[in-house]
């Protein structure tokens, strides 16, 4: 391994324990729960062990992919791999995916006759240029490969999408990318909660049109 490539790889594992001890300690991910992967520039991954607290996570122990998404360093990865393989897999873009078991977002995913096309309203813009339009995934067992499969089949047009009765998986094009978007589908979800069996007034289309060109969205 080239040394730039070497400080490149160093960085991201730092980054990736201060990123989830962050989440941990906001309460954005709990117990064992969510998980976090970075693209490498030799084209391989690290990503979030399994069993482990994203409080305490250490850099020199997570797990190490080659880029055939072969396990050749560091503890054992999350059973969770293939969802952010999937995203990968469908999005050249993809510098870094995010998985977390948020409250307010895996409240949302139970509700019953929420559109499984597009979960939440447009209510802020930030939203819309964060996130955009949300797709549920329908339930499946956790590390499932029909579970992958599902993912996979979205991930194409949609870097966020929400797996029913689990939580969000977003990829971003860098780690601080993933994190802002995952945040702000978590602070909307609750928005949502919040206003349930209030009147509202989200964002019209026209409105949500005039962002995507204005700040040229996907
Ligand atoms: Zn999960």
């Amino acid at each position: 391994m080239i040394d730039a490539d070497r400080h490149a790889e160093n960085l991201a594992r730092t980054e990736i324990a201060a990123v989830g001890k962050s989440l941990f300690d906001r309460g954005l991910t709990f117990g064992s729960t969510g998980n976090i992967s970075v693209r490498l520039e030799d084209g391989g991954w690290l990503m979030t062990p399994t069993n482990v607290s994203m409080g305490a996570l250490d850099p020199a122990r997570l797990s190490r992919f080659d880029g055939k998404g072969n396990h050749i360093s560091g503890d054992k990865p999350t059973k969770e791999s293939v969802l952010h393989m999937a995203m990968y897999g469908q999005r050249r873009d993809a510098g870094a995916v995010v998985h977390l078991h948020s409250t307010h977002s895996v409240a949302v995913s139970v509700i019953e006759g929420i559109d499984p096309l597009d979960v939440l309203p447009p209510l802020t813009a930030y939203y819309v240029m964060r996130v955009g339009r949300l797709p549920l995934v329908p339930y499946l067992p956790p590390g499932d490969a029909e579970l992958a499969l599902a993912v996979e089949k979205l991930a194409g047009k949609h870097h966020a999408v929400l797996l029913a009765n689990h939580g969000p998986v977003v990829a971003g094009t860098t780690l601080a990318n993933a994190q802002f978007a995952t945040e702000e589908l978590e602070e909307t979800a609750k928005l949502f909660l919040l206003l349930r069996g209030t009147a509202i007034k989200p964002l019209t289309p026209q409105q949500v049109d005039d962002l995507r060109l204005r700040f040229d969205l996907k």
